[in-house]
């Protein structure tokens, strides 16, 4: 969960914000303010609060690199190359700041901080009047911002942390940099929090990766195979049907042994169209590809478009857009669509003859909104497609962020987003082997009921005979669908397991590995609970991997030490990214069930001994967010108590949640 401004009292405070005003300029003039209006109700928000100065910074353009790019061309063209005035033109931050007083009017008042430097600007903060909007200058005039180094990053973010009593994040479009004025700063500011642009944002695009309304359509198109294979696999996890269209749809079909004529194609991306086709078709996600297609004979605006009716593309031509059957194929997938995610037009739409498959999409995306769906586009070109055919408004969400949309459909934590995150407490229900399906569903009824106003997150997970129908009961509501194990082999003759395919099939989102009684019953070592484990994160499941000493472990002192072993070796082999899904269920083994109790102080101290571990493993950031629930016999009467610990985010209860009388007050503990 992200932590938005809302939750911070800006009364009188100092405010230092990033936001993204990177602009195209040209001779000192904003070209497009789309990204300056972007911030503006955060900006509104925080002045109408009453803070007492608001900074903003953000950088515009690369000057090194843009001006080094300039006199080389310069030069190639025989022309003199004037430095001050290149950057004067496109890298200054000035015109930007006049650019925001206009959009603010009378809003606030808009000063600009100087050209020298970001740095040492606290006196020229302080001595502003109450309510003053302050804009530094473009932050990438200093090495340090974008520096690899920690240290240089850290003396850049040291500074700017200095204007400010609270940080907020609001630059969606530079969430994926890890920069000084992006991340490295909310090391050194006391809170960080994400403003309105940035929580939408996330709010949109980040379910699609991990909770999306089903079903889900994916539109993948673009140029390239090869700066969306991420972004393929990671979407084959939720959707339903994957829609491959645009120039990369080329390498797919010439994979598949179709002709694809003078396309485009990426011959060393055959192997991996190949392998996406067939990891879709083990996850049973329809893949759609274009039956027929628009050509030319040249990439240009001015050639002749052919309707290419068969799959196959004469040598003479090339594919331009999509075919009439492949829209009508579009369309049949699209009305079935609850969410639908679009990233790449399906044809080279700025060519007016070539663009008719890309606005039929945008046409097609904007009645699945007015039908109630969720629409969201991303992707830089998408987006201008977008806006070009005028359905910008007609989809629930375009995203501002070209590069941080993508990385974070792709499923990959942006920095600039995990500084704003904090902790949700995290309540799961394990209803061990009990029950009827009967049974199951009363419960699964009552627990619907008394948590319908909860505020956190909920699992439940029954046995595997009754997941279907508790499945059906906790359908969307707030609740989780948790199964209580998985086999370690997709399928195949393991008689008595059961798979993550099945699991899938079933609605189950969660899946509980690693418990004691798995451990220590049914004698499951490591490597088998980090293969499971895997295996579920690569089929897009959420993990709850449980660790825990015994009593023996316990008293010969080994605790801490039979923690981290289980919390590594469990976790080997997990990426950064994929530690997102995973959350960690201490159980004090050692108390269930022999009448010794584990006090909240105890148990505070072994979960902030395992947060430990996982920033030994993953940093702090990865540390800072991971949820780990307790284990232990959490009842209604101490659940508060033990939630109140700093590292403990939840619980993983097992008799008490078996009745919702008991489940409710714990799960809504305060
Ligand atoms: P986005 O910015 O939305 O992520 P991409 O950058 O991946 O999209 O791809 C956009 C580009 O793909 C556009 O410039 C478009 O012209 C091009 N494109 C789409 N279809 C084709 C095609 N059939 N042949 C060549 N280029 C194409
Ligand atoms: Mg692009």
């Amino acid at each position: 969960m992200i932590k938005t401004v809302k939750t911070v009292d800006l009364k009188g405070k100092r405010v230092i914000m990033r936001v993204d005003f990177n602009v195209p300029m040209k001779d000192g003039v904003v070209q497009d303010g789309t990204r300056i209006t972007a911030a503006i109700p955060t900006i509104k928000y925080i002045l109408a609060q009453g803070a007492k100065t608001l900074t903003l910074m953000s950088h515009l353009g690369d000057p090194a690199k843009d001006a080094e790019k300039a006199k080389a061309k310069a030069e190639k063209d025989g022309k003199t190359f004037d430095l001050d005035k290149y950057i004067k033109g496109k890298h200054r931050m000035a015109p930007v700041a006049d650019y925001l007083q206009k959009k603010l009017g009378k809003a606030g008042t808009v000063v600009f901080a100087g050209e020298d430097s970001c740095y040492n600007k606290k006196d020229f903060i302080d001595a502003q009047k109450p309510g003053t909007v302050i804009m530094l200058e473009n932050t990438r005039f200093h090495k340090e911002e974008t520096a690899k180094d920690a240290n240089e990053l850290d003396k850049l973010a040291k500074a700017l942390a200095e204007y400010g009593d609270i940080f907020v994040n609001d630059a969606f479009g530079t969430a994926h940099r890890d920069h000084a004025s992006t991340a490295s700063i909310a090391k050194f500011a006391p809170v960080s929090v994400a403003g309105f642009l940035m929580e939408k944002e996330v709010n949109y695009l980040e379910p699609i990766v991990t909770n999306p309304v089903k079903p889900l359509v994916a539109i993948i198109g673009g140029a390239k195979v090869s700066s969306k294979i991420a972004v393929l696999e990671s979407l084959l996890k939720n959707a339903s049907a994957l829609i491959i269209g645009g120039g990369m749809s080329y390498t797919f079909l010439k994979a598949q042994g179709k002709k694809i004529g003078k396309s485009l194609v990426e011959d060393d991306q055959l192997d991996t169209a190949l392998k996406i086709l067939d990891a879709a078709k083990k996850a049973g996600v329809e893949i759609v590809l274009p039956v027929d297609h628009i050509g030319a004979e040249k990439f240009d605006p001015a050639s002749k478009p052919v309707v290419v009716a068969a799959g196959n593309i004469s040598d003479k031509l090339m594919g331009m857009d999509v075919g009439p059957k492949t829209l009508e194929l579009y369309k049949k997938v699209l009305v079935k669509a609850k969410t639908i995610v679009w990233n790449g037009p399906v044809g080279v739409f700025e060519f007016d003859a070539f663009a008719k498959g890309t606005e039929e999409v945008a046409k097609l995306v904007a009645e699945a909104t007015s039908r109630g769906g969720i629409t969201v586009v991303g992707g830089g070109d998408s987006v201008a497609a977008v806006n070009k055919f005028g359905l910008a408004s007609k989809m629930s969400h375009v995203s501002t962020g070209g590069g941080a949309s993508l990385e974070l459909l792709e499923g990959k934590r942006l920095p600039g987003i995990e500084v704003t995150r904090c902790r949700d407490y995290f309540i799961a229900g394990n209803w061990k082997m009990h029950m009827t399906r009967a049974e199951s569903v009363v419960l699964a009824k009552a627990v619907v009921k008394s948590l319908k106003n909860g505020k956190h997150r909920y699992l439940v997970a029954p046995s595997f005979t009754n997941l279907y129908d508790v499945g059906e009961v906790i359908k969307g509501t707030n609740i989780l669908l948790g199964a209580q194990n998985c086999a370690a082999e997709e399928q195949g003759a393991h008689t008595g397991e059961v798979s993550v395919l099945q699991l899938k099939d079933l609605g189950v989102a969660v899946i509980i590995l690693g418990h004691s009684e798995r451990r220590h019953t049914y004698k499951e070592n490591d490597a088998l609970i980090n293969k499971k484990l895997k295996l579920a994160l690569a089929h897009g499941f959420e993990v709850i991997l449980c660790v825990g000493e015994t009593l023996e472990e316990r008293e010969k002192g080994k605790a801490e030490a039979v923690c981290k072993h289980q919390t590594e070796k469990g976790l080997e082999g997990v990426s950064v990214n994929e530690l997102a899904k995973v959350t960690i269920a201490y159980e004090p083994v050692w108390a269930i069930g022999t009448g010794k109790t584990a006090t909240p102080e105890d148990a505070q101290n072994i979960h902030k001994f395992v947060r430990g571990t996982i920033e030994k493993l993953y940093g702090v950031h990865a540390a800072k967010q991971i949820v780990i629930q307790y284990g232990g016999s959490v009842k209604p009467d101490n659940a508060a108590q033990l939630m109140a610990m700093e590292d403990i985010d939840g619980a993983l209860v097992g008799g008490a949640s078996l009745k919702a009388e008991l489940f409710a007050p714990i799960a809504k503990f305060s």
